[in-house]
């Protein structure tokens, strides 16, 4: 949502909600079979999760509040509504999402801290997810090394004892760059960092299923039963209207 001096032209903008998209279709590594388009209730909870551990961040490391989860239809909106980063340029929008996401490996990798936190936590998780095929595909020399020092590399990356990481020579290096590019994709960067992108509104329906755009009260329990249409119309949800 953004808001505008003259909202009529869309000019005079004056500040809009931060929000990330995590859309279950598009992520960078999928824990089903789907192919490329397609989502199941397994993506649906990994993007359930991701956006999850993204608000983690966003409270815990850089003390925000304002935090509101809706269901997309094909994932999931977190929108940043604390007035100090509505107010925010796109670039600066940028490194917010790039530091929540993990997707830019930070400067000094022997720092245990901050900024390093969580781009290691965020880069384990997704090496521990990525099948040994889409290694192949980006190291097709160094995916058998890889592999086969997976385990001790998650354990350096968890601990920061990045130094370890040294067990794969430069390929360490390569290996870092990759992961901090899929941890950059687990959201939609356009919407995350225009500033005048607006979102689907909660309580439509999205076009390709017959799910609700909906508000989540509380993302932890929320399950997709909540998004079906009959179930709102039986439900009585008086606010969200006939599907
Ligand atoms: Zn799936």
């Amino acid at each position: 949502m953004a808001l505008y001096e003259h909202p009529s032209r869309r000019a005079g903008w004056i500040k809009s909600e931060l929000a990330f998209d995590v859309d279950a279709k598009d992520l960078p590594v999928k824990p089903c079979g789907c192919g490329e388009g397609g989502v199941c209730e397994k993506c649906l909870e990994e993007a359930r999760r991701v956006v999850m551990l993204f608000s983690d961040v966003l409270s815990s490391d850089l003390g925000l509040r304002d935090l509101r989860f809706s269901y997309s239809g094909r994932g999931f909106h977190l929108r940043v509504l604390d007035e100090p980063v509505s107010r925010l340029e796109q670039n600066e929008r940028a490194q917010v999402v790039s530091y929540v996401t993990g997707g830019v490996i930070p400067t000094d990798l022997s720092l245990a801290l901050g900024y390093s936190r969580v781009f290691r936590e965020f880069a384990a998780r997704t090496l521990e997810r990525l099948p040994e095929e889409r290694l192949r595909e980006v190291f097709p020399r160094a995916a058998a090394k890889i592999q086969q020092k997976k385990e001790e590399v998650l354990q350096a990356l968890r601990r920061g004892r990045m130094e370890e990481m040294r067990t794969l020579g430069e390929k360490g290096e390569r290996l870092l760059e990759f992961l901090a590019r899929l941890n950059s994709s687990w959201v939609d960067g356009r919407v995350t960092v225009d500033v005048k992108r607006i979102l689907r509104l909660p309580s439509t329906l999205h076009s390709g299923v017959s799910m609700k755009c909906m508000y989540i009260k509380d993302i932890e329990s929320f399950s997709l039963d909540q998004a079906v249409p009959k179930f709102v119309r039986e439900g009585g949800n008086g606010g969200l209207g006939k599907a």
